[in-house]
C-alpha cells in the first residue's frame, strides 16, 4: 500500500512512575497518531524505600520507540517523517551512572522514597530560622522529595558512586538527563543535560538566576562537576544516535529538542500559558500548577515555586505556584497489588459505583508523609470510620475520595495564595479516566472540572516543545495556531453544604494520620 502523506510528525518520551510511553503526533492538528505503553516495575527494598532500575527505564523507552514505530508502519506512516522528538519524565528521581561504561552506579532513589529523612531532619537544623535560603533559593521546603538530598544519600552510603566521583567517572542526573544522555549515544558522546524545569526540581538550582548554586552544593556538599548542563525546555540538545538496542535504527539521526518534567510539559500541554491558568494532573501523584507568569511567587500556604517553562534559549523563563500530593493513582495501585480487592487499576470504578459512599469510611494514603500543604514526614496512611457494614467497595470508595480530598485542600491553598479563586479545573492523567473519580473531584470543589478530549497532555506538551524548537520549527505555539481543545465537563452535583460537611471530616481523619513517625 502507498504511504500516507503527512505534515511533520513529532515525537514524545512520556516517562512516569508507573509506565513509559512513546506517543507521535502530527504537528500541525496536535493529533494523536501512535503510542506505545509499558508498565514499569518499583522497588520497595525496605520500609519507605523506593526504587526503580534506570535500565528498565531506558529499555522501556527503546521498546516503546520501536513499537510505536511498527504501530505507524501498520498504519502507511512513514516515520522518517518525524522530525524532532521531546522527552517529558517524572521528576526528582535521581540516577548517577559511569560516563566510560554507561552504567548506572546504583538503582533510580525515586521522588517518593522517603530513606533520607534523618539526613533531612539533620540538615534542617542547620538552616537559620530568619534565614531560609534553601527556600529563597529554590522555592521548595527541605523535604526527602528532592534530588540533592537523594544524591547526598547516594554519595554518602555507596562505595561504587564514591568511587566514580573520585576518579571523575560519575554523572548524576534526573530521568530526563539519564535519558538523553543515553539516547544521544551514551559513553560515545552523549549529551549530558537537563531543563530547567527539571533542574528546579534538585533543590541545587537557584530559580532566580537559572544556574547551579554555589552556596546550595556546599550545604549539600555535592560536587558540582557531576551535575548536568542546565538548557531550556525547547533547544535542540543532541541527536538520536544509532543503538544496539533499537532495532534498524529507528529515529536515528533525529533531534532531541524538547525537555520538560511531566507537571511542566501538561501545563504546556494544556495550553495555560497565560497568569493565572491552571491544572491538575492526577498520575502516581497529583500534581496541580499554577502559571504565575514571569514572577516568582512565594506560598504562604504550603506550596511550591517551580519553574513553568522557558519555552527557547533566548526566550524568558516563566514560573509556577505547585502543590503536590504524594499519593493519588499509587493508592489505587496500592489496593490492587498489596490488598489484591481489584485486578486492574479501573476496576475500582466498578466498585465505588456499587455503593456511591463510603458510608462514612476515610482513607489517608499518607503512604510518603503528608506533602502540601502539610509537608508532614511523621503522617502515615490510616483508613477509619469503620463499621461492621464496611466493605471493599466502601474503601474503593474512599480511596477515590481521598484523591480529592487532597485536591480541594491543594486547591484551597492556590486560591488563598493567588487571590483569585479558580473557577474551573483543567485535568488529565492516567486516573482521569475514570469518571466517578471526575464527577466526586466536581462535587467536592464545587466548580466544573475539565478533561481534554485527548488525554495525553503531557506528551503533548513535549512535542510541542520539541517541535517548536529553533532550527526544528515545525510546531507553532502562537496562540492564533493552536487548535481548539475539546473538552469533557463534569458540573457540581451536589450541594455545596453536604461537600463542606465531608471536607471538614476528612481534615479530622488527615490529623489522625499524623505523628506515627517520630
Ligand atoms: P504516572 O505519570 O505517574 O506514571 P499515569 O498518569 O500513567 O501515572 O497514571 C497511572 C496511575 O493512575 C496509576 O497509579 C493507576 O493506578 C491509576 N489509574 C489508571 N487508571 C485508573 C482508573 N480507571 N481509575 C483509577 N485509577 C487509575
Amino acid at each position: 500500500a502507498k504511504k500516507a502523506v503527512l505534515g511533520p510528525l513529532v515525537g514524545a518520551v512520556d516517562q512516569g512512575t508507573s509506565s513509559t510511553r512513546f506517543l507521535v503526533f502530527n504537528s500541525k492538528t496536535a493529533e494523536l497518531l501512535s503510542h506505545h505503553q509499558v508498565e514499569l516495575k518499583q522497588e520497595f527494598p525496605k520500609e519507605g524505600w523506593v526504587e526503580q532500575d534506570p535500565k528498565e527505564i531506558l529499555n522501556s523507552v527503546y521498546e516503546c520507540i520501536e513499537k510505536t514505530c511498527e504501530k505507524l508502519g501498520q498504519l502507511n506512516i512513514d516515520i522518517s517523517n518525524i522530525k524532532a522528538i521531546g522527552v517529558s519524565n517524572q521528576r526528582e528521581t535521581t540516577v548517577v551512572w559511569d560516563k566510560l561504561t554507561g552504567e548506572p552506579l546504583y538503582n533510580a532513589v525515586v521522588w517518593l522514597d522517603l530513606r533520607t529523612q534523618s539526613t533531612v531532619e539533620s540538615l534542617s537544623k542547620r538552616i537559620p530560622g530568619n534565614n531560609n535560603f534553601v527556600k529563597s533559593k529554590t522555592g521548595l521546603p527541605l523535604s526527602t522529595y528532592f534530588s540533592a538530598v537523594k544524591l547526598r544519600w547516594l554519595l554518602d552510603n555507596v562505595r561504587k558512586v564514591q568511587k566514580a566521583v573520585e576518579e571523575d567517572r560519575a554523572l548524576f542526573g534526573t530521568v530526563d538527563s539519564w535519558l538523553i544522555w543515553c539516547l544521544t549515544g551514551g559513553a560515545n558522546g552523549g549529551v549530558h543535560c537537563t531543563d530547567v524545569t527539571n533542574a528546579s526540581r534538585t533543590m541545587l538550582f537557584n530559580i532566580h538566576s537559572l544556574e547551579w548554586d554555589k552556596e546550595l552544593c556546599e550545604f549539600f556538599e555535592i560536587p558540582m562537576k557531576i551535575l548536568p548542563n542546565v538548557r531550556s525546555s525547547s533547544e535542540i540538545y543532541g541527536l538520536m544516535k544509532i543503538s544496539h538496542s533499537l532495532k534498524a535504527g529507528a529515529l536515528e539521526g533525529v533531534p532531541i529538542s524538547g525537555c520538560l518534567g511531566d507537571q511542566s510539559a501538561a501545563l504546556v500541554g494544556q495550553m495555560c500559558f497565560q497568569d493565572g491558568q491552571a491544572k491538575n494532573t492526577y498520575g502516581t501523584g497529583c500534581f496541580l500548577l499554577c502559571n504565575t507568569g514571569r514572577k516568582c511567587v512565594f506560598s504562604e500556604h504550603g506550596l511550591l515555586t517551580t519553574v513553568a517553562y522557558k519555552l527557547g534559549r533566548d526566550k524568558p523563563v516563566y514560573y509556577a505556584l505547585e502543590g503536590s500530593v504524594a499519593i493519588a493513582g499509587a493508592v489505587v495501585r496500592w489496593l490492587r497489588d498489596n490488598l489484591g480487592i481489584i485486578k486492574t487499576s479501573d476496576e475500582i470504578e466498578k466498585l465505588a459505583k456499587e455503593v456511591g459512599t463510603s458510608y462514612g469510611c476515610y482513607f489517608v494514603p499518607a503512604f510518603s508523609g503528608l506533602y502540601a500543604p502539610y509537608w508532614e514526614p511523621s503522617a502515615r496512611g490510616i483508613i477509619c470510620g469503620l463499621t461492621q457494614f464496611t466493605n471493599r467497595c466502601h474503601i474503593a470508595f474512599a480511596a477515590l475520595e481521598a484523591v480529592c480530598f487532597q485536591t480541594r485542600e491543594i486547591l484551597d491553598a492556590m486560591n488563598r495564595d493567588c487571590g483569585m479563586p479558580l473557577r474551573h479545573l483543567q485535568v488529565d492523567g492516567g486516573m482521569t479516566n475514570n469518571k466517578i473519580l471526575m464527577q466526586l473531584q466536581a462535587d467536592i470543589l464545587y466548580i466544573p472540572v475539565v478533561k481534554p478530549s485527548m488525554p495525553e497532555t503531557t506528551a503533548l506538551g513535549a512535542a510541542m516543545a520539541a517541535g517548536a524548537a529553533e532550527g526544528v520549527g515545525v510546531w507553532s505555539l502562537d496562540p492564533e495556531d493552536l487548535s481548539a481543545v475539546t473538552v469533557e465537563r463534569f458540573e457540581p452535583q451536589i450541594n455545596a453544604e453536604e461537600s463542606e460537611i465531608r471536607y471538614s471530616t476528612w481534615k479530622k481523619a488527615v490529623m489522625k494520620s499524623m505523628g506515627w513517625v517520630t
